[in-house]
């Protein structure tokens, strides 16, 4: 069964925001695009592995996708962790399209397009580490160490995988998407000893499930801009200009007049992914364009059960936005 599934990250949900809040003009936004195109790609490839998965009897196997976990103080990230009580398989995606070349002697991943040649980090080695670390987790967290086996996963179909004649090793490990219910499968019959009792298995689930830990990046750092290069206010679900005056309770576009009772949840929420996991009731009228505190302070309210501070210094939490995209929808 899926304990964890497959949403859309939340670097890719930044982009977006961002995108939809830097002006048109913006001397970095081809480089915002670019790197948005490239986290969609990554997203849709790992989607669609979700077919393969589909393959795997439900009751054997316990699948998370994306764990962000730490051991001995470092964070590691691992695309598709697959449980069951004999063995752990994890798996490391890559949608690199070309010619792929695993060079052993460099450990150098090397993709050749349209006669250009580039280089990436191993991702044999890369998901080595992650098994690595998963171990030590695991032995961190007291459970018994059940055998680990990592795979990297070429998500892109029309790949060309390459090796060296003489490396044995790296074929067994790089596989394509459509042999991953076969690869499992060796492995179901390979590991007949079972390490986790029922309970045991249940309480490492949901260890697994609560350790997970989202990295938010600081994007307006990343690519230092300004919260104040961003457009302000309320946009309009309807046209996409920007702003929406509050009237009487409601948003009225100022474009093309559409209405609206709840225009400033996209806003507030692209306010977490951009600036800050919480606001003041200053700032969000500056941000949203109101010019009452006090109907700042109800729909403030509205939305955000949790405060932190107190009076003037009074900041609405807005990390549910973070942590669960979907609940304002
Ligand atoms: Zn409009």
């Amino acid at each position: 069964m899926i304990v964890k599934s497959k949403t859309k990250p939340l670097l890719l949900r930044q982009l977006e925001a961002l995108l939809n809040r830097i002006p048109n003009t913006h001397s970095k936004r081809r480089f915002i695009e670019e790197d948005y195109a490239k986290q969609k790609a990554g997203y849709k490839g790992e989607k669609s592995l979700e077919y393969h998965l589909s393959y795997l009897p439900e009751k054997d196997y316990y699948i998370f996708h994306d764990l962000r976990l730490s051991a001995s103080k470092h964070y590691f990230q691992i695309d598709i962790l697959i449980l069951t009580p004999f063995f752990i398989s994890i798996l490391e995606v890559k949608n690199i399209s070309g010619s792929l070349y695993f060079n052993p002697a460099f450990t150098q991943l090397v993709r050749t397009i349209e006669d250009k040649e580039e280089g990436f980090p191993d991702p044999i080695q890369q998901v080595k580490r992650q098994a690595y670390h998963l171990k030590s987790w695991i032995e961190e967290q007291k459970f018994p160490v059940l055998p680990i086996e990592p795979l990297v996963v070429i998500g892109n179909e029309r790949s060309v995988i390459k090796f060296d004649p003489r490396d044995k090793t790296s074929p067994q490990l790089v596989i394509p998407s459509s042999e991953i219910p076969y690869k499992i499968n060796y492995f179901k019959n390979k590991y007949k000893t079972e390490a986790h009792s029922t309970g045991q298995l249940k309480k490492l689930i949901n260890k697994l499930k609560n350790s997970h830990t989202p990295l938010l990046t600081e994007i307006l750092q990343r690519y230092h801009i300004g919260p104040a290069e961003l457009k302000q206010g309320v946009q309009c679900q309807k046209c996409f200009s920007y702003p929406m005056i509050r009237i009487h309770g409601r948003w009225i576009c100022s474009a093309c007049k559409h209405l609206s009772k709840d225009a400033h949840i996209q806003s507030l929420q692209e306010y977490s992914l951009l600036i800050n996991q919480s606001i003041s009731n200053s700032h969000a009228k500056e941000y949203l364009g109101i010019e009452s505190r006090d109907s700042v302070k109800r729909l403030l309210q509205s939305i955000s059960g949790k405060k932190a501070g107190a009076k003037r210094g009074t900041k609405y939490l807005l990390d549910s936005f973070i942590d669960n995209p979907d609940s304002f929808h």
